[in-house]
Formats: structure tokens, sequence, C-alpha cells
């Protein structure tokens, strides 16, 4: 007897999505292990707790797994564990041996057995980055990692402190007492800053000019691309920036590079802006746009830049739909 195992995610409970990925995750196991359905002796499933145990199985059934026994179970509430995760343990008659198979944001338990999926996504303000690195992450069912929110932070806590920020030994003196985490609640990045949650106050519009004159300082840099290693090196992420692709991580299978005409960027920023209540009128959103994008252009350590086997999308007259496709297609056809 042999005991394969395999583990997937999903975005929803819903029986359709579950259907979908359980049938995905089987099928694979079976297809990678030459099995054949009477080696399969049973099945056992366990879910966290945001998935209801019902669906696994009854997927499994639907699928054609039909002559094997199926068992279902719940796993204990584990903080920080990954969520909405189906695990699986095929017990098996036959004697080959084992290849476990792990998919979607389960590929991070078995890092051993899958490649993790980078995908670094650069670009000037306003260029759809963020918004497109959500819906990626959402279609792939892997992190996103906003960069400049930890720049922002930075900032941030630089501003309430009274340290200038153009001054770099000032802001070397006071790195030390910068902590910056992340973490994740229902897929979006919540932003810390010594503890405290960060997430709305660093999108106030003077702190975009800050953090981009804080992030030219290499004590800055050093720290920050340190953290965001860590975590695309435990994770399949998605990360948004100016200097993803060209040095936090050049080995990136996956480089785009979004541009669009700086009026489309103001006009977006604008719409943004509003949406959570900041009235700054167009025509300083673009003088604002253009000055920043120049100071990130133009600085000496890892400026905004395209790398040289980054993917140029120019999202001026795409919709974000289009983008995002754009993009998929272009990552599956190189999977
Ligand atoms: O992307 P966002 O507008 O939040 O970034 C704020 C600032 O942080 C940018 O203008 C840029 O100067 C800096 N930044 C950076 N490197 C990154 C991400 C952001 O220098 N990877």
């Amino acid at each position: 007897m042999k005991a394969i195992r395999g583990a997937t995610t999903v975005n929803s409970d819903t029986a359709e999505e579950i259907k979908e990925c359980v049938s995905e995750l089987l099928l694979k196991i079976k297809e990678k292990n030459r099995l054949k359905d009477e080696d399969i002796v049973c099945i056992l499933f366990s879910n966290t707790a945001d998935i209801h145990s019902y669906y696994p199985a009854k997927a499994a059934r639907e699928a054609g797994f039909v002559s094997c026994a199926l068992f279902s179970s719940l796993e204990p509430e584990i903080n920080g564990a990954l969520q909405k995760c189906i695990r699986v343990m095929i017990i098996t008659e036959s004697n080959c041996c084992a290849e476990h198979v792990y998919l979607k944001g389960a590929a991070n338990l078995r890092k051993d057995l899958s490649n993790k999926l980078n995908i670094a996504i650069d670009g000037p303000a306003g260029s759809g980055k963020s918004t497109v690195s959500k819906l990626l992450a959402k279609r792939f069912n892997i992190l996103y990692l906003d960069t400049g929110a930890m720049y922002r932070a930075c900032a941030l806590a630089c501003h309430l402190n009274g340290i200038n920020v153009a001054d770099g030994v000032s802001v070397k003196k006071f790195l030390d007492n910068i902590n910056i985490t992340v973490k994740y609640e229902n897929g979006a990045q919540v932003t810390f800053l010594n503890g405290d949650d960060v997430s709305d106050e660093i999108r106030i519009p003077e702190i975009s000019m800050l953090a981009s004159t804080v992030s030219a300082h290499e004590c800055v840099r050093i720290k920050m691309v340190g953290l965001q290693r860590e975590i695309a090196n435990k994770n399949s992420c998605v990360l948004d920036g100016r200097d993803i692709g060209t040095n936090v991580l050049p080995d990136a299978e996956f480089k785009f590079f979004l541009t669009a005409l700086p009026e489309v960027r103001a006009c977006r920023r604008t719409k943004e802006n509003e949406s959570k209540g900041i009235n700054q009128k167009f025509e300083e959103v673009l003088k604002e746009i253009i000055r920043r994008d120049e100071q990130d252009r133009t600085r000496k350590i890892a400026p905004l830049l395209k790398a040289n086997d980054a993917v140029e999308v120019d999202t001026s007259y795409m919709d974000i739909d289009d983008v995002v496709n754009y993009i998929t297609k272009n990552i599956q056809g190189r999977i």
C-alpha cells in the first residue's frame, strides 16, 4: 500500500470552484502516478475551516471516483496557515513510488515538489500596476506584495517623527526604529508600521512624494529589498514596484513593465483618490506624477527601469481586464 499526497487552494467556498479544483488535483495525481481506478483503496480529504467539508468528497464522486471509500475531515485552525486549502491522501494498492502533487497556493507547502511562481510588475505611478497585480494574484491564487506600501510606510515613519526624508544621514540613524511588516487579510495586504495598521495613512498624496524621496537612500532600499526577497522566497507572489525585475528578483521568470501616457495615469490616480475621499485636482496630480517619475527614474540606486527581459505593456488604451488577460495568457503560454 502507498499513500500519495496532494493539496490545492480555492478562491471561494463554492461547490463549482471546489469541484473544478479537486477534479484537477485528483486527475493530476492519477495521471502522474499512473493509477487505475481499481488501485485506489480510499481517498481522505482534509480542509481548512473556511471551506465546507462536504464539497471535496462530493467533487471526487462527481469526478468519477465512484468505487473507493471517501473520507472528509476538518483541520484545526492554525494562525497564519494557508487559507481555503484542501489536502488529500490517496491510499493505493500499487507499489509505485508516490508522486505527490501540490497545486495553486498549496504549491508553497512543498517547494521541493513544485516551482514557485513569482511575477514582477514594474512601471511608473498610475500605470495600473496595483490593480493588475491584485487581479493576477487572485487569478493565480498567489500573494500580492505591494512593495510601494513599504516605502510609503517608511516615509510615514519619518514624517511622523520629524525626520527629513531628503537627509540620508538622519534617515539612516532613524531606520532601526522602523519596523515594517505585512499581513494578508482576505487576500488583501495590510501594512503595519511598528505594529500599527497604516494601510490608509500611507495613501495620502503627501506621502507619495516623501516615499519617492526616502526610497532613493541606499540604506532604505537594502532594508526594504531584504523584506521583499524574504516574502518572495517563501511564497508564490505577484510583486509590484519600480525595481522588481531589475533588482529585487532579477531571476524572476515572468516580468512585465506597464506604461501609460502621463495624462492617462493622472486621470486614473485622480479617480482613485476621489473614491477614497481625497480631493486633488487633475492638474496637480499630473504635475506630481511627472515629478515623482522623474525622481524615481533618475535616482542612482535601483531606478525605475524596464528589465531587458521584461515584456512592456502600454496600458493607455487598454482596460484592466484586457491587461490582466494579456499577462495571464503570456504567462500560461510559457509555463
Ligand atoms: O507604487 P507606489 O506609488 O506606492 O510607490 C511609492 C514610491 O515608492 C514610488 O514613487 C517609488 O519611489 C518607491 N518605490 C520604489 N521601489 C519599489 C516600489 C516603490 O522605489 N519597488
